[in-house]
């Protein structure tokens, strides 16, 4: 159990068969970027630890400022908040991220002591989407992780499987793309880079942060591939390519609105 003081030398690996259920995939890519903020460092490191054997990418903050700092620039898939923190307080850091646009859609599960109860309702009130209770197993916890996510992912599937943007048509569950009612060919790496573009418009996109999330962590990649791929999407979306604009020095950015790239 994690979270008592007993259990600092706890290192609850979750068997194969839990991470399989959270969905690792063969080349050890990241499942989900997963911030957590706990000032309590010995079960910093037992959860950074589990969720990275998880699959998981994980974010670290040590105070409630920090992690919606973190938030806010990473756009991480979950937050893992704890209640307790040393400067603002973990319902306060929930009420912010579900108030700004910006970060509403992330999921919260947040940690909590035992007879915390009263908080644990506001972190509900506050739109939290789970929670657990310390002292906990790493276990439970993960799984609890592995079902907030899939549900946020079952809902972005039901309610925008089929986007329009301007000239581009995406769907999402037949990985098929139009421009101008014209069907474009994209390779899978491709799909997933214009998806996350798009996913995150108005953002800028760093080529570190895409090839994380698009490719995963693999020794011989640089962020020149990057480039080299958004290079040839944008060949390939013709008279849509001015929506992915390249932020020089930094990375890219898909556009807010048609309108912006002249459209
Ligand atoms: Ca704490």
């Amino acid at each position: 159990m994690l979270g008592s003081r007993e259990s600092r030398h706890a290192s609850d690996t979750p068997p194969s068969r839990v991470r399989h259920v959270v969905g690792v995939g063969p080349t050890g890519r990241f499942m989900a970027k997963i911030l957590i903020v706990e000032d309590e460092k010995d079960l910093q490191q037992v959860l950074e630890y589990n969720l990275r054997q998880a699959g998981h990418q994980v974010l670290m903050a040590h105070a409630g400022g920090h992690g919606l700092e973190l938030a806010r620039a990473e756009h991480p898939d979950l937050v893992l908040l704890d209640l307790m923190l040393p400067d603002i307080s973990g319902t306060e850091v929930c009420k912010a991220l579900k108030e700004s646009a910006d970060t509403r859609t992330i999921p919260v599960v947040m940690l909590t002591a035992r007879g915390e109860e009263i908080d644990r309702v506001v972190g509900f009130e506050l739109g939290a989407d789970d929670y657990v209770v310390k002292p906990f197993s790493v276990r439970e916890l993960i799984l609890r992780i592995a079902a907030v996510l899939r549900r946020g992912r079952g809902a972005l599937e039901e309610g925008q499987r089929v986007v329009e943007f301007g000239r581009l048509r995406i769907d999402r569950e037949a990985h098929k793309v139009w421009v101008d009612e014209l069907e474009i060919e994209l390779t899978a790496l491709e799909f997933k880079l214009l998806v996350t573009l798009y996913d995150r418009r108005n953002r800028v996109q760093t080529r570190t942060s895409l090839l994380d999330d698009v490719w995963g962590i693999q020794a011989d990649i640089t962020t020149r591939t990057v480039d080299t791929h958004v290079k040839r999407l944008r060949e390939k979306l013709e008279a849509a390519r001015d929506y992915v604009e390249t932020v020089r020095g930094v990375g890219y950015r898909f556009v807010a609105s048609p309108a912006e790239a002249g459209q």
